[in-house]
């Protein structure tokens, strides 16, 4: 048997194990080919193959219609974090950004250096312990977009639905929320997502980006960091990441065949809740730091009574296979990320773990 921990890490996280024996059994001899996907050309037939299972994969999971173009980018989330401006945001337009977490804060300071970006409302002061409510910011229909980051994957909080853009084209950083649950995302303009949270491997950044809007790509941007070019070009300007591609494109399916969103946002509910209600019983002894109503179903960050139970709690969980659990060096504490690959009976065992380690050290 080989071994295997439960990976509670925030990314690289946990994938499918069924999508790792694939990847593990076509390694060598790709579909007949002889090569490995890894030896084959990105113009080539098999490959071919792979990045439209991976465009569909992606558009039927997420359940995007032809209104958006699907592009496989890379440079990771923090690259949209400029691309995203250097596309959309023209000399004298404004952007406007909902900041609630520290990849937000990058978010906004990089579109700084590209043109004029406002913070509509910060969390700063408040720690970014949550996310706004509707009434504490007023969107203005004239931005050239409205940015927010879906869920903030150090804080551990999230919005539980949009924000309401008035009519300005809404720009999401969802890298760890992706694919978590069903979300209408046909009214969206832009969505993207580092893939090595909820979508597969490491080296690809998942981008949809709404027809209308690729008109306003200026003609002198590099062609891989145009969302113009690189959907003219089927995201094959360049040689592709096609490890990373054909890693989404087995995770995208690996979701449909058990049953598509409905049934991913269903286990993540139910594995949330059972986790934070653990928190909730301890009686103190662990503290999460979200407030309630924004807490995240992705990214359950808490703390303990003494940085010096946390570093023993940290050492106990791994020994016990318990991996990954160390919080943000920005915040210390435990996160215990529950992206889509961990199942239900990997948070029982934590939770196991939570009140054991409470009696012990109580
Ligand atoms: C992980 C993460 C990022 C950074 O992603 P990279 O792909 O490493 O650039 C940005 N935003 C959010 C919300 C994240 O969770």
């Amino acid at each position: 048997m080989t071994h295997r921990v439960k990976n509670f890490g925030a990314g690289p996280s946990a994938l499918p194990l069924p999508v790792l024996e694939r990847i593990r059994d076509e390694l060598l001899d790709f579909e007949g080919s002889g090569m490995s996907l890894l030896e084959s050309s990105h113009r080539g037939p098999y490959y071919g193959r792979v990045h439209e299972r991976a465009r569909q994969g992606v558009r039927r999971l997420l359940g995007l219609g032809d209104d958006h173009a699907v592009l496989f980018m890379t440079g990771g989330a923090q690259t949209q974090f400029s691309v995203v401006p250097m596309n959309l945001l023209a000399p004298g337009a404004r952007a406007d950004y909902l900041v609630t977490g520290h990849w937000s804060e990058l978010a906004v300071a990089a579109a700084g250096r590209v043109g004029l970006a406002r913070e509509l409302w910060s969390g700063r002061d408040a720690s970014f312990a949550r996310v706004p409510r509707p009434s504490e910011y007023s969107a203005d229909g004239s931005a050239a977009y409205l940015h927010y980051t879906s869920n903030n994957t150090i804080y551990g909080t999230q919005l539980s639905s949009p924000p309401d853009a008035a009519g300005a084209p809404l720009v999401c950083d969802m890298s760890s929320d992706i694919a978590s649950r069903p979300l209408d995302l046909s009214s969206f303009g832009v969505i993207y997502a580092g893939a090595q949270k909820n979508l597969g491997l490491v080296g690809v950044t998942v981008v949809a980006v709404r027809r209308d809007l690729l008109g306003r790509s200026p003609a002198d941007l590099p062609p891989t960091l145009s969302y113009k070019r690189m959907a003219e070009k089927d995201s094959l300007v360049n040689t592709p990441p096609v490890f990373s591609i054909y890693g989404v494109a087995l995770v995208c399916e690996h979701w449909l065949a058990l049953g598509g969103l409905e049934t991913v946002g269903e286990r993540n509910g139910a594995k949330a809740e059972r986790l934070y209600a653990a928190l909730d019983a301890s009686g103190g002894f662990y503290h999460p730091l979200a407030e309630r109503e924004s807490r995240s179903s992705m990214n359950v960050v808490f703390r303990l009574p003494t940085p010096a139970l946390e570093a023993r709690f940290l050492d106990e969980s791994s020994a016990a296979g318990l991996a990954g659990l160390k919080g943000h060096r920005a915040l210390g504490g435990i996160r215990a990320s529950i992206y889509n690959a961990i199942d239900l009976e990997a948070v029982e065992a934590l939770c196991d773990f939570l009140t054991d380690f409470q009696r012990r050290s109580g």
